[in-house]
């Protein structure tokens, strides 16, 4: 079980939310990532530079390092990067596909789990990320965080006695976890296909299931129920 100094290392804004959560000790856990998990951000964001005269060209497990102007062979600028991210995040709606099967594994995992969403994004996203969950059957606790997972998914297991597991893409975030909340299980599912040999992997640290059908019973049978 994490210590209390889980929560002094967030910020207050995410401490905020997190207190907010009505969790129950003797209710499992289930926190979960949205980008290349619930959605394929991707693909979706690939669209979106698109429309701005941009090619995706997935060479790599990074998101503006695979962005060129078309006949360019270097990308653009990492600064260029932000600005379109920040400039798909600033939109009112969010262009994105559900990750096949997810709703459908979400729901399971509900009727034996609390169920809250992670998510890295500008805060002033939060009301097109609600939108985008609730268009998509995944109306579940958002919150929305910044920086590598362990401390707000500790700060949350610290409220739970019952099983915690821990769903994301990024090595970052679970071996954040690993170290800021070990007994928290953890599974990594790289949503988008292209990504999935790309994706960096350690799966003697974490349990890799690219597919909700086979990721959801995991994930139950891992918090005990
Ligand atoms: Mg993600």
């Amino acid at each position: 079980m994490a210590d209390r100094s889980a929560l002094q290392t967030l910020a207050p804004e995410i401490t905020d939310q997190i207190e907010r959560l009505d969790l129950r000790h003797d209710i499992p856990l289930v926190v979960v990532d949205v980008d290349e998990v619930l959605a394929l951000f991707v693909e979706g964001f690939g669209r979106f530079v698109a429309s701005h005269g941009l090619e995706m060209r997935l060479q790599r497990f990074a998101l503006f390092q695979n962005l060129y102007r078309p006949g360019e062979s270097a990308p653009i600028t990492l600064e260029e990067g932000r600005a379109l991210f920040d400039a798909y995040f600033a939109l009112d709606r969010h262009d994105l596909d559900a990750t096949p099967g997810a709703a459908a594994a979400l729901s399971e995992i509900a009727r034996v789990a609390r169920i809250v969403i992670l998510t890295n994004a500008p805060a002033a996203s939060r009301d097109a990320r609600e939108r985008w969950l609730d268009d998509h059957g995944l109306a579940y606790d958002l919150v929305i965080g910044a920086g590598p997972k362990g401390a707000p998914v500790a700060a949350m297991a610290e409220r739970s006695r019952a099983g915690v597991a821990f769903v994301d893409d990024l090595l970052v975030n679970l071996d954040s976890v690993a170290e800021a909340a070990p007994s928290v299980r953890r599974f990594q599912m790289v949503a988008d296909v292209r990504l999935r040999a790309m994706a960096p992997t350690a799966p003697e640290r974490h349990t890799r299931i690219d597919d909700w059908a086979k990721l959801a019973p995991a994930i139950t049978a891992s918090i005990g129920r």
